[in-house]
């Protein structure tokens, strides 16, 4: 009999049985994958960013409305506590752009590499390629964890088996089904951080530059206040990029509304309309291409003058008034229509999950089953890029490691 069984070797799941081995607790850990941690390794693009700068309560309010759930979490582990942590296991971090903290290593497998040797200093007992299939709860005291005809016994029992994203990954919506099973409610689940496809095909004409700060909103009626600012990119299908990336969490769920969904973007900096005529003005005897060439890609001011017929060969004062007015109208506020994505496959992250009114935020411990607690992206929490969704595992998962205590 177990004090803990951990069911996933993600990056939660890995730090809640760490914590509760720390404490003397006899901890197994299960993972259906035949090796720990299969997430961490792809996280930053190999690196790893692990987590940022900001304080807990800028760091929640990047969150939206469930930021606050994670008050008690960030508390008992915040980013100092991260740094520490790892530190005290013999991987040091550093925060090279001043924001975002990745291992010094920049190498994910590092990570991967100090947590394992860590779980196997405190003998937490570890056993890969073992799908967890059921669990019952038994008692208050007594359950069973199922992996087809083994069973395994425990008091408590810690859900840290993820969301839908990326399956080939591991996680692939099992918690959800015991969650559900055994009382909980599933908000609505939707992919999120993710490339989005656009109707629009004149995109893949300008593939070959990022473009900064670009701001975007949704040009529906009653969804105007949905708003991104960041770097974008166009692809061969669609737009990707640190923008599109956060912003997608926003627009995936409107898919069950709506077959596309129109977009704006200002694509020059924080510019209007008025500040692209005065640009022409004070630059009157350079064409339209030399003179916009200053603040966007040639190729982009190209594919968008295609579309309002406009010839940048010659001076803007040239252009006919109507098209004077259109060009300039879709520099700044560039129409684009989003009409799908891959789905979960491609989706960084999940958004909804185990409904938190169902979870207490100061033990991760379920409010319905007792010995029963869950962390990190299997909850329904998710945050935008930028270390801010590992911080949330670990911080979670050890707040639950902790068992109530
Ligand atoms: C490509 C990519 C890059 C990312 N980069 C970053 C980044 O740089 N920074 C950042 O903050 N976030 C990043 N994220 C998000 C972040 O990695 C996740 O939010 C975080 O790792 C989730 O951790 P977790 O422990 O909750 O779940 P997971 O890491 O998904 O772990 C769940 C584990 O449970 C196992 N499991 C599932 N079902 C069962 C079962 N039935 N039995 C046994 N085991 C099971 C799975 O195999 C898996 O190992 C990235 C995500 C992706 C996909």
């Amino acid at each position: 009999m177990y004090n803990l069984i951990v069911i996933g070797a993600g990056a939660s799941g890995i730090i809640s049985a760490i914590t509760a081995a720390k404490d003397g607790k006899k901890v197994l850990l299960l993972e259906k994958l035949s090796k720990v941690a299969s997430k961490i390794k792809a996280t930053g693009g190999g690196r790893c960013n692990l987590s940022n700068t900001l304080s807990s309560n800028e760091f929640m309010s990047k969150f939206g409305k469930n930021g606050r759930f994670m008050t008690k979490a960030l508390e008992v582990f915040s980013k100092d506590d991260l740094i520490s942590f790892f530190s005290s296991i013999g991987l040091e971090t550093h925060c090279p752009d001043g924001f975002r903290i990745f291992p010094i290593t920049h190498n994910s497998q590092s990570v991967i590499d100090a947590l394992v040797q860590e779980m196997y200093n405190l003998e937490v007992e570890v056993i890969c390629s073992s799908k967890v299939t059921n669990i019952n709860i038994l008692n208050q005291n007594k359950k069973e964890v199922q992996v087809n005809d083994i069973s395994y016994f425990t008091s408590n029992i810690i859900v840290a088996s993820g969301g839908l994203g990326y399956s080939t990954l591991g996680a692939d919506g099992d918690g959800y089904i015991w969650a559900k099973e055994s009382g909980h409610k599933i908000t609505s689940t939707h992919p999120a951080m993710m490339p989005l496809h656009t109707k629009e095909r004149w995109v893949e004409n300008c593939r070959a530059d990022t473009i900064a700060k670009v701001e975007m909103y949704v040009d529906i009626k009653k969804y105007k206040k949905l708003k991104a600012v960041g770097d974008l990119i166009f692809t061969k299908s669609g737009i990707r990029g640190p923008v599109v990336l956060d912003f997608a969490r926003e627009i995936t769920p409107l898919f069950d509304k709506y077959e596309e969904i129109p977009l704006k973007m200002n694509l020059i900096k924080g510019k209007n309309e008025n500040d692209i005529i005065s640009l022409f003005k004070q630059n009157p005897t350079l064409n339209i291409k030399k003179c916009l060439q200053t603040i966007l890609p040639l190729a982009l001011i190209e594919q968008l003058a295609i579309l309002c017929e406009v010839d940048t060969t010659i001076i803007f004062k040239k252009l006919e008034g109507v098209k004077k007015e259109s060009f300039v109208k879709i520099l700044v506020s560039t129409p684009l229509t989003i009409s799908g994505h891959d789905g979960f496959k491609m989706a960084m992250i999940t958004r909804g999950g185990v409904s938190l009114k169902d979870i207490n935020p100061n033990t991760m411990q379920s409010k319905i089953v007792e010995g029963l607690y869950f962390c990190g992206e299997v909850m329904d929490v998710d945050g935008p890029c930028g270390g801010y969704n590992l911080q949330w595992s670990f911080s979670s998962g050890y707040l639950a490691g902790k068992l109530n205590k």
